[in-house]
């Protein structure tokens, strides 16, 4: 049999979101020059990726170039992962989630929600669906149930088939994009709840929304189950050396850490040799352990800032990016 491995593909696409006020106020320049439909170029370095997306590009193209195919995917048996990377404020919220429920807006959580159905709408009459949606986040390595906020510290078990999975976690199922939406303002209305400041939690941890889907044929009994993790990954910026201390250094190194060992497992997957993949060292890429590697779809989002004022972060988002290619 051929190393799993080759059947895994990774796509890392790169997306700059347009200048913000604050940015425009500065007066800050325009940093990156677009080539091509894959190429960047900042601070006189070209970077190539499977796609990048100027400021301009809309939520539906977003969607449509790349997770569209992914829902196809799940649905035809293959585990996923899709999640957005970049420094706080630099869209990765946005283009996860979007403006909910907003028509245009809405980002690539909400049109899979929908498109999972009307996909669904087209198959075979004889498939039954099973689908259950769980939402946490990972702060500090301690995981968080979004669903029942007297779940804070969850563990990571194995299945019979030694593949981990969050003990314990709530799961709802769903069976409709509508029962998925409010699975999400459910979610999103407890992280709110449990937290003083959500612009800097959210920058210091990552949440993770799975959506699992079972079908069986009802003549032939044939079982196929697909899992999509939707990941929105903490901030990635580096804390500056001098301002911190105590905790706030803690959480700093935490978030590096974690980010980093995601960092390492993509591009040991991505070199498709016989490399450990050490997906072991932190509590998030052992639970996507199935969903990067082996049988799956992934696709990793680079979101940048176009403002000079971020060149050092922008530059350090895009070599993680590279990394993986
Ligand atoms: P992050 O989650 O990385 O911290 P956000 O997604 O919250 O960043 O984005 C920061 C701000 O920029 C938000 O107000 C968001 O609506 C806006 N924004 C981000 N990306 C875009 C985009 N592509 N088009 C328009 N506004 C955007
Ligand atoms: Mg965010």
């Amino acid at each position: 049999m051929a190393d799993a491995r080759a059947e895994c593909s990774i796509r890392v696409l790169c997306r700059f979101r347009p200048f913000n006020d604050a940015e425009v106020r500065r007066g800050d320049l325009f940093f990156p020059t677009f080539q091509g439909d894959d190429t960047v170029v900042v601070g006189g370095k070209s970077y190539i990726f499977d796609r990048v997306f100027p400021t301009n590009t809309t939520q539906e193209q977003v969607y449509n170039t790349c997770a569209k195919q992914t829902v196809k995917d799940v649905l035809s048996g293959y585990n996923g992962t899709i999640f957005a990377y970049g420094q706080t404020s630099s869209g990765k919220t946005y283009t996860m989630e979007g403006k909910l429920h907003d028509e245009q807006q809405k980002g690539i959580i909400p049109r899979i929600a929908s498109d999972i159905f009307n996909y669904i709408f087209t198959m075979d009459e004889n498939l039954e669906f099973q689908i259950k949606v769980s939402y946490f986040e990972i702060y500090m390595e301690k995981i968080r149930d979004l669903l029942d906020v007297s779940k804070t510290n969850l563990s990571v078990h194995e299945d019979m088939n030694r593949v981990p999975y969050v003990k314990g976690c709530t799961e709802r199922f769903v069976s409709s994009p509508e029962e998925i939406m409010d699975v999400i303002d459910e979610g999103k209305a407890n992280r709110h709840v449990a937290v003083t400041n959500m612009n800097e939690h959210s920058s210091r941890s990552h949440s993770i929304f799975l959506i699992d889907i079972r079908q069986e044929h009802l003549e032939t009994e044939q079982k196929l189950s697909g899992k999509l993790y939707l990941v929105d990954l903490a901030g990635s910026e580096k804390v500056s050396k001098t301002g911190a201390e105590g905790a706030v250094l803690d959480e700093a190194k935490n978030i590096n850490k974690s980010l980093s060992s995601l960092g390492n497992v993509i591009s040991a997957l991505a070199e498709g040799s016989k490399v450990h993949v050490p997906y072991r060292d932190s509590k998030m890429t052992r639970i996507l352990q199935d969903s990067l590697g082996g049988n799956c779809r992934t696709t990793m989002f680079i979101c940048c800032s176009p403002s000079s004022f971020n060149d050092a972060e922008t530059k350090s988002t895009l070599m993680f990016g590279q990394r993986a290619k």
